[in-house]
């Protein structure tokens, strides 16, 4: 089976440590900043940034409708920070959705100031026992996650800080300014299945393993 191959969404923000992490993995990828960058491609990270330059640029390059397109096709969908804002069918703050494609409610900026950055481990059970270093940089959480939504992690004080539904994953810190690269493998390995289906397994999105119910926090 011929190996997944990445968009990263390069309009602005950290997309290099994006492409240096699959590179780590050894998946291709592309820096997208145009609508036909998105043509083949099996998977997308969007990365963390500033979410509303983010929303006007991708606004701006026509971005919006491609995306929703090759999610759509069940291709997996990887935000990180301002990309899980980009993904949030709901934001708290009342703006307009940016890609809905996640639903989820998400709270920007949900540390203030005190606390506006800062490195912790936690534990993803779906990735397995080795806690993962998560660097939180402005960093939203998720204040609500809809029926089909799973919850990978939370803080120690339960806030939700990662989640799964079908082909979106995202994650309110950033793994790859960690070295963690288990992420990537996880969209990756979403990814090939959702190429080269198994027997039987058509285009459905991919299977899910339910966690957790869906919550109002
Ligand atoms: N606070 C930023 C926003 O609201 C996200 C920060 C990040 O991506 N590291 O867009």
């Amino acid at each position: 089976m011929a190996p997944p191959r990445f968009g990263v969404l390069a309009l602005q923000g950290a997309f290099i440590e994006h492409i240096r992490t699959l590179q780590a993995i050894g998946v291709e990828s592309v820096e997208v900043r145009l609508p036909e960058h998105l043509e083949g491609l099996d998977g997308l990270i969007l990365p963390g940034g500033e979410s509303t330059t983010m929303r006007r640029l991708i606004e701006r390059w026509g971005l919006r409708e491609p995306i929703l397109d090759l999610a759509r096709r069940g291709a997996p969908i990887f935000g990180t920070c301002a990309g899980m804002i980009a993904l949030a069918r709901h934001l708290d703050d009342g703006e307009e959705p940016i890609l809905p494609l996640l639903d989820v409610t998400v709270e920007r900026n949900a540390f203030g100031r005190q606390l506006d950055s800062f490195e912790t481990d936690l534990v993803v059970p779906v990735l397995g026992d080795t806690p993962v270093h998560a660097v939180f940089i402005r960093a939203p959480v998720i204040a609500r996650t809809g029926p089909g939504v799973d919850i990978l992690a939370r803080l120690p004080d339960r806030r939700i800080v990662a989640v799964r539904e079908r082909n979106i994953v995202a994650t309110a810190f950033h793994p790859e300014l960690a070295g963690e690269t288990r992420f990537h493998r996880l969209v990756a390995t979403m990814a090939s299945a959702h190429a080269d289906p198994g027997e039987g397994a058509g285009r459905r999105p991919h299977p899910l393993r339910r966690s957790e119910g869906s919550e109002q926090r």
